[in-house]
């Protein structure tokens, strides 16, 4: 025997969840269910954040907001109007949740703790009186003239609204796709590059603000770059693997990194200045110490690089030594050969395509009564709290749509 509801949501994920609480709070007279798969409902919010759950990020400004994403950046300018991270901070405030901000701007529950998070969802699901209903893996959607159906492993649920908060799943991808959606494949971004190179052998911890760039392409950017054992990472290596995701899949994570430790320094400028260092230290030994704003480990690997050796004096040094210097120092090459998972939290870019969605309703623009929230869309961010940033504004504009009408 089918189930009915008013509003049926597909995933118990934290776009799911936000959905399906809004939606009660704003009209507790809907029948409202949520259909996860797992046996565990949240299971990503849990693990988030190292199991502190980075809720979301000190960014007010929509504007400012939007370019932390690679995709969606235009299509959240006018969702982050209606709400952005200051109404993530009020909303959870409201449900007894505090949040706190660390120095680079990601804000985390007081708790320190994901499990803050997950208890206020669920206490809020059993006042509201939502079912949630685990062990309910979607095989087939179908829409008839009003209303949905849906099938499970289990049985037939009817809904008048369905709101997709599947996150990145391919099998419901493949069901969106034969509704008529298109479907942007997935890759994966926010990685870290694989580099076998003698300069960064031994320097594993070493953290250097840096602008890297992918040879013969336009991607490139800045932050800091953390050198491991396995190669680079930090926020500027991940920024570049998020925005540059695509790309470098179809270059199979193969290609040539240029780096530039001196940051906005170019060739000619680090010439001149290295020519004025060699006035001014002209009796002291090259290696001794970094006259640059970096660790003196990665300045001896440079010098050593430049075929110079530390010990000897800047007087002596050649224009030969002084150019082969200067490009180690601002056009640094590096092979990257392959990519590595950034402590496990991955996001994938690809996902309904854009176009395809309504960003005033989040309802899709092929078929009537659907919704998306979250990862489900070709949305994605760099880490800090940007991704739930997007699950949390997408739920409150699906709810407000499906509850004004
Ligand atoms: C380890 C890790 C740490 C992260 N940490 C952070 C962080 O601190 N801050 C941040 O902003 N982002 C973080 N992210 C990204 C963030 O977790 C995701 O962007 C976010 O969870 C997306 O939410 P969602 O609800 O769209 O999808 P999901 O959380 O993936 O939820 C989708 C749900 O749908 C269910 N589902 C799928 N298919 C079906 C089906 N056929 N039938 C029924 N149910 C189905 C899934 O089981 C799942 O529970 C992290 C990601 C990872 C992997």
């Amino acid at each position: 025997m089918s189930k009915s509801y008013d509003v049926i949501v597909a995933g118990g994920g934290a776009a799911g969840f936000f959905t399906a609480i809004n939606i009660a709070e704003a009209n507790p007279n809907l029948k409202i269910a949520i259909l996860e798969r797992g046996k565990e409902v949240l299971s990503k919010v849990r693990v988030s954040g190292g199991g502190r759950c980075n809720v979301t990020h000190a960014c007010f400004v929509p504007n400012d907001l939007v370019k932390f994403y690679p995709r969606g950046e235009k299509e959240l300018r006018g969702p982050f109007n209606r709400f952005s991270a200051g109404d993530t901070i009020e909303w959870f405030e409201r449900h007894g949740v505090e949040l706190k901000t660390e120095e680079d701007g990601r804000m985390f529950p007081v708790s320190d703790s994901s499990q803050t998070i997950i208890d206020c969802f669920i206490n809020a699901v059993n006042t509201l009186g939502i079912q949630v209903l685990t062990g309910e893996s979607i095989q087939s959607l179908y829409k008839a003239e009003n209303h949905w159906k849906i099938d499970t492993k289990n049985g037939t649920f009817i809904a008048a609204k369905l709101v997709m908060a599947t996150g990145s799943n391919p099998k419901m991808w493949d069901m969106l796709a034969e509704l008529g959606h298109t479907i942007v494949p997935p890759v994966p971004s926010l990685f870290t590059f694989n580099i076998k190179d003698p300069r960064i052998k031994d320097l594993m911890g070493v953290s250097a603000l840096a602008t890297v760039k992918v040879k013969n392409s336009k991607l490139e950017a800045s932050g800091p770059l953390l050198i491991t054992h396995w190669g680079m990472s930090g926020p500027g290596i991940l920024r570049l693997s998020a925005w540059g995701a695509r790309e470098l899949f179809a270059k199979s994570y193969q290609f040539v990194l240029q780096v530039n430790w001196l940051n906005d320094v170019d060739l000619e400028e680090c010439d001149v200045l290295l020519k004025e260092i060699k006035q001014e230290h002209a009796k002291k030994m090259v290696g001794k110490k970094s006259p640059f704003d970096f660790p003196n480990r990665l300045w001896e690997s440079l010098v050593t690089a430049s075929g110079i050796d530390a010990e000897t004096k800047w007087a002596d040094l050649t224009r030969n030594q002084l150019q082969a210097l200067a490009a180690q120092l601002v056009n640094g090459e590096f092979n990257v050969n392959g990519k590595s998972t950034f402590k496990e939290e991955f996001v994938t870019a690809g996902g309904v395509d854009l176009k395809e969605v309504n960003f005033k309703t989040m309802e899709s623009k092929r078929v009537e009564s659907l919704y998306f929230a979250g990862e489900v869309i070709n949305v994605d961010a760099i880490t800090g709290g940007f991704n739930f940033q997007n699950a949390w504004t997408d739920a409150v504009i699906a709810a407000e749509s499906i509850t004004s009408m």
